[in-house]
C-alpha cells in the first residue's frame, strides 16, 4: 500500500478501540484520540451478542473472550409480579447459524483493553489518551482533527476522521450531522452487587429480564474482577427521581431488597445513573467524516444492542476503508456504509429495543399475558425459537445490511 495519511478516530471506547484493530489488521496506519487520561473503566456493556463474537473472530479475539468471559447460552424472561419463571431462551437453536451459540458476558472495558494489546506493531497505530478533539475539518483529499489538550491547541492530519466519540460526539457535530430520535423521560440506574443472584435457589440464569408494570428490571451476571463476579442490576428511576436520591446508598439498597429481600446489606459494587436515548444520525458519513457506534445511534441497553451495532459498524468501515486506500473502491462507496448500517440500527436495533422496553413495562393485564403466552410459545417451538433469536442476537440485522446494495 504507497504511504497514506493515518485514519483518525475519536475516542478510546468500544468501537474506536476495536476500529483502532480492525484497520491495524487491514495494514492502515491509525490514530486514536482520546480525551480520557487514561482507558476508562466503563462498566456499561457487557453482553456481546453471537454476531459480533463473529465479528471477534475475525481480529483473533474471541478465543479469549469466550475464556475470560461468562459465556451464557440462555437467558430467562421472568414476572416480577408473581415471582415465576415466563420463558427460557436457548442459543442453542442457532448452531446452524453461527459458531457461536451464546452471549459472551465481557465488560466493554476489557474488550477494549485486549484490542489494544492485540494490534501489530508492525504498522503505525497510535493511542493518544488526554487529547480531547475539538474540531475537525476536511478538504477534498484529507482531514484536519484540532485537539484542545493540556498542552495546548494542536492540529494533526489524517485520510479520514472516524467519530468513535460517543452519544454526545463532537465529531458529528462539527460535520453538522442531525441526529435524530427521543429521549425517554426516566432514568436507568445501573447498581452491581457481589452478593450471588445463583445461591439463592430461585434458579435465575446469567441473564435475566424481569416484566413488571410498576418497575421493570433486568439481571445479568459479569465476570468483574474474578470469582464470583459481579451481578448487575438496571432498573428504570421514578420520572421526577432526582439523581442524587436514586444514588443515595439508602435507595440502592431499598431498590436492591425489593427485589429480593435478604437479611444483611447488599455488598455494592457500583452504581450509575443514565439518561436513555433512541436516535440514529442522518447519515454516517459526510465525505472524510465518518461516524460509529453510539455516535452515529443510541438506543436504550435493554437486550444488549449498542455497542454490538457499533462494532458492526467499525469492522464494515474498516474494510471499505481498505479497499479505498488500496484504490479497489472508491470513496462512494462510504455512501453504502451508511446505507447498511442506518438499515441495521432503523429496522432491527431501534425497533428491538424500543420493543423490549415496551414489553417488559407493559401496564394492561390482558397485554401482559398476551406478551407471557406468545414468550412461551416461542421459546417452545424450535423454529420460532431460532427466529426469535436471530433477530435478538442481530444476526438478522447483519444478513440485512450485507445484502443492501
Ligand atoms: C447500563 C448500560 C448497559 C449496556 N449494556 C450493553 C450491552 O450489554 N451490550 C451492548 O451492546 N451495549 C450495551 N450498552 C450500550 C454500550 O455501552 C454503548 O453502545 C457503547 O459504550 C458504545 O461504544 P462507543 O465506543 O461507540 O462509545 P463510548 O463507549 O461512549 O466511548 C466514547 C469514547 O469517546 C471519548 N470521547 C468523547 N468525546 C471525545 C472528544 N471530543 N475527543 C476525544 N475523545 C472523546 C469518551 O471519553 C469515550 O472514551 C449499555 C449501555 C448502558 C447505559
Amino acid at each position: 500500500m504507497a504511504r497514506i495519511d493515518p485514519v483518525i478516530i475519536v475516542g478510546c471506547g468500544p468501537v474506536g478501540g476495536i476500529g483502532a484493530l480492525a484497520l491495524n489488521r487491514h495494514g492502515i496506519p491509525v490514530i486514536v484520540l482520546e480525551r480520557l487520561e487514561s482507558p476508562v473503566e466503563d462498566q456499561r456493556a457487557a453482553s456481546i451478542q453471537p454476531a459480533a463474537v463473529e465479528l471477534l473472530a475475525e481480529l483473533g479475539l474471541a478465543d479469549i473472550i469466550t475464556r475470560l468471559g461468562v459465556v451464557a447460552p440462555i437467558y430467562h424472561f421472568w414476572d416480577r409480579v408473581e415471582g415465576t419463571r415466563v420463558a427460557a431462551f436457548d442459543h442453542g437453536v442457532l448452531r446452524d447459524d453461527t459458531r457461536f451459540p451464546y452471549v459472551v458476558q465481557y465488560e466493554q472495558f476489557k474488550l477494549v483493553r485486549l484490542a489494544m494489546a492485540a494490534i501489530d506493531g508492525a504498522t503505525p497505530a497510535a493511542f493518544r489518551f488526554a487529547a480531547p478533539v475539538a474540531d475537525v475539518s476536511q478538504a477534498a483529499d484529507h482531514v484536519t482533527v484540532k485537539i484542545d489538550g493540556p498542552n495546548g491547541p494542536e492540529t494533526i492530519r489524517g485520510s479520514f476522521v472516524i467519530g468513535c466519540d460517543g452519544a454526545r460526539s463532537s465529531v458529528r457535530k462539527a460535520a453538522g450531522i442531525a441526529f435524530e430520535g427521543f429521549t425517554y423521560p426516566q432514568r436507568f440506574i445501573k447498581i452491581g452487587t457481589t452478593f450471588d443472584f445463583f445461591s439463592t435457589g430461585a434458579g435465575y440464569a446469567t441473564r435475566n429480564f424481569f416484566f413488571d408494570p410498576d418497575e421493570w428490571l433486568n439481571l445479568f451476571r459479569v465476570g468483574g474482577y474474578g470469582p464470583p463476579g459481579i451481578w448487575r442490576i438496571v432498573v428504570p428511576t421514578r420520572v421526577d427521581e432526582p439523581p442524587e436520591e436514586a444514588l443515595a446508598p439508602d435507595s440502592v439498597e431499598r431498590r436492591l431488597q425489593k427485589f429480593f429481600p435478604k437479611a444483611g446489606g447488599y455488598p455494592v459494587s457500583y452504581t450509575a445513573l443514565y439518561d436513555v436515548h433512541q436516535r440514529v444520525a442522518e447519515t454516517f458519513n459526510r465525505g472524510r467524516i465518518l461516524l460509529a457506534g453510539d455516535a452515529a445511534h443510541v438506543n436504550n441497553p435493554i437486550g444488549g444492542q449498542g455497542m454490538n451495532s457499533g462494532l458492526a459498524d467499525i469492522v464494515n468501515l474498516a474494510d471499505k476503508l481498505a479497499d479505498i486506500l488500496a484504490e479497489r473502491a472508491d470513496i462512494t462507496v462510504l455512501d453504502r456504509y451508511t446505507r447498511q448500517r442506518r438499515k441495521a440500527q432503523v429496522e432491527f436495533v431501534q425497533q428491538n429495543t424500543v420493543n423490549n422496553k415496551r414489553m417488559l413495562e407493559a401496564q394492561d393485564p390482558a397485554t401482559r399475558q398476551g406478551y407471557f403466552d406468545q414468550l412461551r410459545r416461542t421459546a417452545e417451538d424450535p423454529l420460532l425459537a431460532r427466529q426469535f433469536l436471530r433477530r435478538a442476537s442481530l444476526i438478522d440485522s447483519m444478513e440485512a445490511a450485507a445484502a443492501v446494495a
